[in-house]
């Protein structure tokens, strides 16, 4: 029953709520290594074997939010917090571009620092800079004047995870003052702009059910984003969850392939926190459908302060000055690191 499922899946890209949630309760080592297969046959169809990379740049690790599941959240006192300012982003990028990047995402806390005038100027300054470029901004919840003027500035792509379909685990991964309706308007407003909008979760995040991914893979079904972002989450020692298990790297890769039977044409990344729970992961992920990862292009000396969760992966091939040993190691799986912007391709009807 579960392959008949995905079998479905992969023909006509949707399925029904229960479905999906049976599909997740299904999860075997035998159903994901078949899901993998139905994954990678689609993502080879749309994207081939490239692989599309992106300079991560942490701009800030100042945040007025306060999640419960994140290092950086306002509570943490302990955490050390920096600010990058313009040219140092703009180096950041320059030196990007000299090792192959074709798009940079600037990704921080919400800090007030960062104004619409701050934000717009270091945009229109990148862009000018590397005019091939694309521009993919993470900054967190903004009101729509401000996701205009930034887009208007030259940004092209906005991640925002939605962190969970559903209200009420929502509330429970949050403070009070933050709320599902308005993550799902920002999400509503960036696509209507015109952004390439990537949203997202965590999996194995506290309260997570199987209906609770169900609905997140109903929603992705529906908002047809450009990009979805998952990776576990992974405990930070200073936050409400510091004693939370991990979600795991099989059900990440599982439900990559999930998502790619989804969306043939979405950009996938294997992401860092897949990365930092398995030295693997990267190949995994790849090897279950995704095409994007995101090395960090931070300055060295800021990389352990951009601290979610412990331990994070920020060398060797998580760092953008490893990209020849990302390449080796994508090479050796029969994957090419290709130099581009990494556009979302058109959904490509089945032949
Ligand atoms: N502040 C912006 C925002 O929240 O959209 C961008 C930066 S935020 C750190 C990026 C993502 O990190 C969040 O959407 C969340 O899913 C992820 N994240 C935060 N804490 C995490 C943890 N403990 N484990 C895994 N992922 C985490
Ligand atoms: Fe701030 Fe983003 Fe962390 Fe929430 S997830 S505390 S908004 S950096």
């Amino acid at each position: 029953r579960t392959r008949e499922l995905i079998g479905r899946l992969a023909v006509e890209h949707r399925l029904d709520l229960k479905e999906y949630e049976e599909l997740v309760e299904g999860f075997t080592p035998e159903i994901a290594a078949y899901a993998a297969g139905r994954a990678v046959e689609l993502r080879t169809r749309v994207y081939g074997t490239d692989v599309y990379i992106r300079g991560l740049i942490e701009i800030s690790s100042y945040c007025k939010n306060d999640c419960l599941y994140c290092g950086l959240r306002r509570s943490n006192r302990m955490a050390e917090r920096y600010r990058l300012d313009a040219g140092e982003i703009l180096a950041c990028c320059d030196a990007g571009y000299e090792l192959g990047f074709r798009t940079f995402v600037l990704q921080g806390g919400e800090d007030t620092a960062f104004t619409d005038e701050v934000a717009c100027g270091i945009v229109s300054s990148i862009k000018e800079a590397h005019p091939d470029c694309a521009l993919t901004l993470s900054l967190g919840e903004r009101n729509r004047g401000s996701y205009q003027a930034l887009f208007d500035a030259g940004a092209d792509r906005y991640l925002l995870r939605h962190e969970t379909a559903d209200p009420a685990h929502y509330a429970r991964l949050h403070p009070a003052d933050l709320s599902w309706d308005r993550r799902m308007a920002c999400l509503r407003d960036l696509k209507d702009i015109g952004y390439q909008v990537g949203c997202g979760f965590m999996v194995g995040s506290p309260f997570q059910t199987p209906a609770t991914l169900a609905a997140d893979l109903k929603f992705i079904e529906e908002f047809r984003p450009a990009m979805v972002g998952i990776g576990p989450f992974v405990p930070h020692h200073a936050t409400p969850f510091a004693h939370e298990p991990a979600g795991t790297a099989d059900m990440t890769c599982y439900l990559l392939s999930l998502l790619r039977l989804i969306g043939p044409e979405l950009l996938l990344p294997a992401t860092t926190a897949l990365g930092t729970i398995d030295p693997c992961g990267r190949e995994r992920g790849m090897q279950a459908g995704a095409n994007v990862v995101m090395p960090n292009l931070s300055p060295t000396d800021v990389r352990k302060k951009y601290e979610l969760y412990d331990n994070k992966a920020c060398a060797g091939s998580e760092a953008a000055e490893g990209l020849t040993d990302l390449s080796r190691r994508m090479e050796a799986i029969g994957y090419r690191v290709v130099v581009d912007r990494g556009d979302a391709k058109r959904r490509m009807e089945a032949g």
